[in-house]
């Protein structure tokens, strides 16, 4: 593992920076994946012309963003992703859930995400620190979401593409990310003017380890969703953030923790590609 892996898993290894909630002595998240990504990989550019040539971010402009004054070439640039893993803890209360989100998925979701900000930030100063421009571009202030022709809502960055093309995985039926510890997870990313040695893709194409796309059986994650938001043709994004909305945030509100919170989540847990890639596992057993 290279340095910069090891600093992260051992970051999130300190319960000071991998609460459930605060005060907690559980863990948001189980240890860390990391992968790296050239800054002129091709498929940056691909990805940008595929979501919205006139929003989206390769990593150059991502740079020029956050650092107008510079000048900077793709090549001088890394993407560093990481995946923060769903506790077992965390998944087990949530298999459990129909329709509605477990507390403690919500509380992943909330102070979990508040964990994943405080590691782009911390990444972000270390280097800095170490006297290389770096930045999270998802904490941008020019970072914003738009609409796809083709994808409907989209941003300016994506952190589960940016973990994509850094080797982490490919996407499953319901726009999740699978990866080698499966779909429960969350995703984070920043993109540093050094170069780190690319992480291997072991996939050709964007959803392979979907057992649905790649064997024709399984939508599992179909059955899981209470919004009817997927189907064969895949995630309707529509029909999800307005359950999350109208449902489901006003349950975490009532019910859970005082306070609106976009937690739902039930197509990534009680499903085959939960913490693992569901193809691999069918390969190897
Ligand atoms: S539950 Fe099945 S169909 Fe849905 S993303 Fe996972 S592997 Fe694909
Ligand atoms: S997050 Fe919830 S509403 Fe959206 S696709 Fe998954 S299960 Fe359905």
């Amino acid at each position: 593992m290279c340095q910069i892996s090891e600093h992260i898993v051992s970051w999130m290894a300190d319960p000071a920076n991998n609460a459930l909630e605060p005060g907690s002595d559980l863990p948001a998240f189980d240890q860390p994946l990391v992968g790296f990504a050239a800054g002129e990989d091709a498929l940056f550019t691909f990805i940008k012309n595929d979501i919205g040539p006139a929003f989206y971010w390769t990593p150059e402009e991502a740079f020029k963003a956050a650092f107008p004054a510079e000048t900077v070439r793709a090549d001088e640039l890394s993407v560093i992703a990481w995946i923060l893993p769903q506790t077992l803890h965390t998944r087990l209360a949530h298999r459990k859930s129909v329709g509605l989100p477990s507390p403690e998925w919500s509380k992943a979701r909330h102070y979990g995400e508040k964990v994943n900000e405080n590691l782009r930030l911390h990444l972000v100063d270390l280097f800095l620190a170490a006297g290389y421009k770096a930045l999270a571009p998802v904490l941008l202030p020019q970072w914003a979401r738009a609409l796809s022709d083709r994808y409907g809502y989209a941003s300016s960055w994506s952190e589960r593409h940016a973990a994509h093309v850094c080797g982490l995985g490919t996407f499953g039926l319901s726009d999740g990310l699978i990866t080698p510890a499966g779909k429960a997870v969350r995703v984070g990313s920043v993109i540093i003017r050094k170069r780190f040695a690319p992480t291997p893709r072991t996939y050709t194409s964007h959803n392979e380890w979907c057992l649905f796309k790649s064997t024709g059986k399984c939508l599992a994650c179909m059955k899981r969703c209470p919004a009817g938001a997927i189907s064969e043709a895949g995630h309707d994004k529509v029909k999800c953030k307005e359950y999350i909305r109208n449902v489901t945030a006003v349950h975490v509100e009532q019910e859970q923790l005082g306070f609106r919170v976009n937690s739902c989540g039930l197509c990534q847990t009680k499903v085959p590609c939960e913490s693992r890639n569901p193809l691999a596992s069918a390969k190897n057993a």
